[in-house]
């Protein structure tokens, strides 16, 4: 009987698929990534791996697994914590879990985008105070209508903030390796050539892009200074493509308006000094997290499995 291991515990029928599939499924069990030394013990014997961002799957980890091992699920789009070149070079399968999240993170992405511009989180905290009516200048922030949004990373997700931007009256340009003259066309969006266009022009900057060596603080301090000193930023992406440090001092000296982060370099922790700015709004890398979305992630991740142990190619499968 095959033996899939499913790092931490998911919702959804995706446990359910695996154990209906006759596989011997082991979940673990406890609110938290389960700790290396413990993951490179069940991983022994595992013909498959439901795995989640916070396991590395390196050539210790396919060592450790043994023989047996034919695939590793990521229970997420982003594949940073796979070693690519380890895993092709055992030839095993790779998935992850793309388009089923891709409406929760856009989503959040809006949420994330609103809560900053109209400064939800401050006023929420003093409302709580019970102490402040309303004022003819307290608490102002920036209307979206007419705005231009800045899409850094036009694939999935950066596809549909853009068309949620659109939908909001904004103006919406974007920058990417490649240029998709069809969503152009169809959504209304122009292309910058070089990020640096893109960045000077935008009220709001929205992250979409993979972490890649190349994509590794693709906002710096150089990058953060050709925005505007009312512009927002907002990540969704992973927490590296911005240098936190560099974000902390710019935000601390009114370089830009603001900020909001659903992800981190170093999560859970934030850089030193951002927890306590007020132009910032931050989320524990909860984007995906939609009953609908983490459900769909389960079960696709589970259905990556049984297709690989039934010598059927992924779903969808990662590559280098
Ligand atoms: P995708 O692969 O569909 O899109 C990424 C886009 O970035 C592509 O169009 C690609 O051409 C472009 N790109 C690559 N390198 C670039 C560069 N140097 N400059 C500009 N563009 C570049 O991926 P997706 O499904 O849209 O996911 C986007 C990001 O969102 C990923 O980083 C993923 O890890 C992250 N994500 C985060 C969460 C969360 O919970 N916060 C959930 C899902 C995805």
């Amino acid at each position: 009987m095959a033996k899939v291991l499913v790092t931490r515990k998911i919702p959804g029928n995706g446990v359910k698929i695996l154990q209906d599939a006759g596989y011997e499924v082991e979940v673990g069990q406890q609110d938290s990534p389960m700790e290396r030394a413990e993951l490179l013990q069940k991983v022994v014997g595992c013909d498959g791996v439901l795995t989640q961002l916070q396991d590395k799957v390196d050539e210790e980890f396919i060592k450790a697994a043994g023989s047996n091992l034919k695939v590793v699920a990521n229970f997420a789009v982003g594949f940073d914590n796979f070693k690519m070149e380890d895993i092709q070079n055992h030839n095993l399968a790779a998935t992850n879990t793309p388009d089923v999240l891709t409406e929760a993170v856009a989503e959040h992405t809006f949420a994330l985008i609103f809560a900053i511009t109209r400064r939800v989180v401050e006023a929420d905290i003093i409302a709580h105070k019970q102490s402040q009516a309303f004022g003819p200048e307290v608490l102002l922030g920036m209307e979206l209508k007419g705005k231009t949004l800045g899409v850094l990373g036009l694939g999935r997700i950066g596809g549909r903030v853009a068309e949620i931007g659109k939908c909001m009256g904004m103006n919406v340009i974007y920058y990417d390796v490649k240029q998709n003259s069809e969503f152009e066309q169809k959504v209304g969006a122009a292309f910058k050539a070089v990020p640096e266009d893109l960045l000077k022009e935008a009220d709001v900057v929205s992250v979409h892009v993979p972490l890649l060596d190349s994509t590794k603080h693709l906002m710096n301090a150089e990058r953060l200074g050709m925005m505007k000193n009312t512009a927002y930023l907002v990540n969704t992406s992973r927490g590296p493509v911005v240098d936190e440090a560099a974000l902390t001092q710019a935000l601390k000296d009114h370089v830009i308006a603001g900020a909001a982060l659903d992800v981190f370099e170093n999560e859970p922790k934030l850089a030193p000094g951002l927890e306590s700015l007020m132009n910032i709004v931050v989320t524990p890398h909860i984007a995906s997290a939609t009953i609908e979305a983490r459900s769909a992630m389960g079960e696709l991740a589970a259905k990556n499995i049984m297709a690989v142990l039934n010598g059927e190619p992924p779903l969808t499968p990662v590559h280098k």
